[in-house]
């Protein structure tokens, strides 16, 4: 059995573009993606999308997010309802990689329950210091609950064959990840929120939000020499890339 990638859609977000492009007028409408590793040693969330709870009341999840967002995320659409697509146990995942603990990529955890979460140091030092917890917007409800924790400390080989390799790419967070797939046919990186949208990368356009600048351009430039080397870059909440992604229960490539 060769490693499969699936791509699901577990809701969408409306906010200002200004959040994603410093400066800029208008609104826009966000897909927030999760993806499945399925890897002969074992299965791979890339994030876990938003919180069930917020089907019901987003205002309540969000705090003082709330007004910043238009939430739109119908049952089914929620991690566990899309891992149903691919016939996978939420309880048979194996390890949830974390790219970093805001709201829209670390709620579906509490749906994952015997799941190693793999995230770097620094992120999950952040999501223990309340200081930072407040900076950064985190919500612990989403991530202190319990699971086993793989504390990354830079690079991080998921299988120990190459194949699926936590690559750091701080700067929107303190340890914030992105995820490098080698698929037969390409090599994918899944780069989350160290770049939003094809624009973020093409343009170096930092968004309002970020913890460290010059990390998080630094992020940009390295992810940018890799799309240069062959790898094939999917953006973490990119509406005109998520538009032809194909979703579960195909796979990518
Ligand atoms: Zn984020």
């Amino acid at each position: 059995m060769s490693i499969r990638l699936h791509a699901f859609t577990c809701g969408w977000l409306t906010g200002s573009l200004g959040n994603f492009l410093a400066g800029e007028r208008g609104r826009i409408r966000v897909p927030v993606p999760c993806f499945l590793v399925v890897h002969p040693r074992g299965t791979a969330l890339f994030d876990t999308g938003l919180h069930a709870g917020m089907q019901r009341d987003p205002a309540e999840r969000l705090g003082s997010l709330a007004p910043s967002w238009k939430v739109e995320f119908a049952p089914g659409e929620e991690v566990a309802g899309r891992l149903g697509e691919v016939d996978l146990a939420p309880a048979r995942v194996d390890f949830i990689v974390l790219s970093h603990l805001h709201f829209d990529h670390a709620g579906g955890i509490a749906q994952i329950p015997n799941a190693r979460l793999v995230v770097q140091e620094a992120e999950w030092q952040a999501g223990r210091d309340p200081d930072l917890v407040r900076a950064n917007f985190y919500d612990p409800r989403d991530y202190d609950l319990g699971h086993e924790i793989l504390v990354a400390r830079g690079e991080h080989d998921l299988f120990g064959d190459g194949s699926v390799l936590c690559l750091p790419t701080p700067g929107h967070t303190p340890g914030h990840q992105s995820l490098r797939v080698r698929l037969p046919k390409a090599e994918i990186i899944l780069t989350a929120d160290a770049c939003y949208l094809r624009r973020t990368l093409d343009q170096l356009e930092l968004p309002a939000f970020a913890h460290d600048r010059e990390q998080m351009r630094a992020s940009l430039l390295r992810l940018r020499a890799l799309e240069k080397a062959g790898a094939r870059l999917f953006f973490g909440h990119d509406p005109e890339q998520w538009g032809s992604m194909p979703q579960a229960p195909r796979a990518i490539l």
